[in-house]
């Protein structure tokens, strides 16, 4: 029987992430996979591939829209979504096949096959063909992500009613198409498709669009995905949604109670993800998820087995690819006896639509259910030089800082690039920076960067230089 420190199931970010780091430590490691490619949802149906469609339509949108303003002209245009997906699939398996290389360059054995525990230290490997080899392991890492959920009603047909993976292949780019649950992926892979000419409808529950965060972002960001032709029915209740062959029909009810009816191509379901533990028979190692599937730790991310470990999505906390990033460190250090840390207040957020939508910290909902003093500093991307060169001129930054202390709290945009901008934020509040230390702070001009500069000197003292 083989025996390992350190056996991790599972290869997203979290478990792939894990294993480098257990074996940098010299920790002997195995990672086991049940597909036939590495790295998870977020390479393989996740992160990469939306990105990839997210960029490849953009062009296509700025070649449309825009190029023409900018002195280029551009005749019989046509978007080809069947040279889209080829080259999104490349770029996954690309990416996939990076992740096979860090294994064998760390000396990470690889298992391809379903991992369930057979006891509290033995993991069973089982393989496509029924074949099973069983692993003796100090520690265990459980890093099984999760799945597209999804309510009664609006179960996916994974034909018509489909959920992100589904999305990700299509061979056609739909003439409408219905997203229930205006939330991150609703927003990015109805953008794809919004930019390539699909009508866009979105049948969101809650008063407003990306709920979870601050609120000035949901509103501006209507704004501008209403723009590219988004249509939105805020504090809808899906009741139903069937596939009528070459169609959907969806059925809802509004804020009034009454029965609105809607029909497109096709119905994206993107309504959040699930904790994935099916086939583990956790039972074995006598552990018990909770009934929503999620793997209950303590703060060292220990089940109720302290050899077992536990991170990522199948885990509370937010569902993103570089938080599973930092658990998978955390675990391999608390593994080899050292003293890790995260920070979860400063793990940041983004959407990227275009503008992009980037956040971190407080909102200020949170801050006023918490009863902080606050001060809001806000600066408009339209007042940037850099922005009107680009001719993006959508989107705001807004600075929350302690009304007393001038510690910043929260930093909330939309901007170009807002995904790699918040990293300024992030730095800042990592050190417990004032909002006057940013703006003291020389940025360089012409940069978008400039607007979080001047929404920090909104928010020391009302003084924004360009405004
Ligand atoms: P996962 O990536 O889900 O990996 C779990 C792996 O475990 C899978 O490969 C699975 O096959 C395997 N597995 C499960 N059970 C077993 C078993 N019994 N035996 C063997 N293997 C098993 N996050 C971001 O931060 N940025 C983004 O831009 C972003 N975009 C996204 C876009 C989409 C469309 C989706 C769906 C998600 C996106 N996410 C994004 C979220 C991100 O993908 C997840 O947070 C991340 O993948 C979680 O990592 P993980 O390691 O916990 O699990
Ligand atoms: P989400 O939680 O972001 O959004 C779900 C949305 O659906 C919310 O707005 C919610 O109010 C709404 N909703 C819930 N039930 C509903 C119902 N019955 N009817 C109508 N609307 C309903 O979830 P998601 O967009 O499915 O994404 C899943 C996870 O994947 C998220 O946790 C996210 O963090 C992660 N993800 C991240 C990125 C990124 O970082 N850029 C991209 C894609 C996905």
């Amino acid at each position: 029987m083989s025996s390992y420190d350190v056996t991790i199931i599972g290869s997203g970010p979290g478990g792939y992430v894990a294993a480098i780091r257990c074996a940098q430590l010299g920790l002997k490691t195995a990672i086991i996979e049940k597909y036939d490619t590495l790295g998870g949802t977020c390479l393989n149906v996740g992160c990469i591939p939306s990105k990839a469609l997210l960029d490849s339509s953009e062009h296509f949108h700025n070649a449309k829209h825009n190029f023409e303003t900018h002195g280029i002209k551009l005749s019989n245009l046509e978007a080809d979504i069947i040279q889209m997906v080829s080259r999104k699939a490349e770029v996954v398996a690309q990416t996939s096949n990076g992740i096979k290389f860090l294994m064998d360059k760390n000396n990470v054995t690889v298992y391809n096959g379903i991992g369930s525990f057979a006891s509290k230290n033995q993991v069973q490997v089982t393989d496509k063909d029924g074949k099973t080899e069983v692993l003796d392991s100090k520690n265990i890492i459980i890093a099984t992500g999760s799945k597209p959920n999804f309510f009664t009603g609006m179960e996916p047909d994974k034909k018509r009613i489909i959920t992100s993976t589904e999305a990700l292949k299509l061979q056609e780019i739909p003439k409408k198409m219905l997203v229930i649950g205006g939330g991150v992926i609703g927003l990015e892979l109805g953008s794809v498709y919004a930019r390539l000419g699909t009508q866009i409808e979105v049948v969101e529950f809650a008063d407003t669009i990306i709920p979870t965060m601050d609120r000035t972002l949901g509103k501006e960001l209507t704004k501008v995905l209403k723009k590219e032709g988004f249509k939105f029915n805020l504090e809808h209740k899906v009741q139903s949604v069937a596939n009528n062959g070459n169609s959907v029909s969806l059925i809802a009810l509004n804020k009034k109670g009454e029965e609105v009816k809607f029909e497109a191509d096709y119905c994206l379901v993107a309504v959040g993800r699930k904790p994935f533990t099916q086939g583990l028979n956790l039972e074995n190692a006598g552990i018990v998820a909770l009934k929503n599937g999620q793997i209950e730790v303590n703060e060292h991310l220990q089940t109720s087995v302290p050899t077992i470990y536990a991170l990522g999505d199948v885990v509370r906390g937010a569902m993103l690819a570089h938080k599973a990033e930092e658990e998978g460190v955390y675990v391999a250090e608390i593994i080899a006896g050292q003293k890790p840390h995260i920070n979860y207040n400063l793990i940041p957020g983004v959407v990227y639509t275009w503008p992009e939508v980037a956040a971190v910290g407080k909102t200020e909902e949170e801050l006023k259910v918490s009863g902080i003093e606050y001060k809001i500093g806000s600066f408009p991307i339209k007042a940037l030089g850099r922005a009107r060169a680009s001719m993006d001129i959508q989107g705001l930054v807004k600075v929350l800082a302690d009304k007393n202390t001038d510690e910043i709290l929260g930093v909330h945009m939309i901007a170009p690039r807002a995904a790699d901008l918040i990293m300024e934020a992030v730095v800042a509040m990592e050190y417990r920076a004032s909002a006057e230390d940013i703006a003291r702070i020389c940025h360089p001009h012409p940069t978008y960067s400039e607007a979080i500069k001047e929404a920090a000197l909104a928010a020391t003292e009302a003084r924004s230089l360009h405004i």
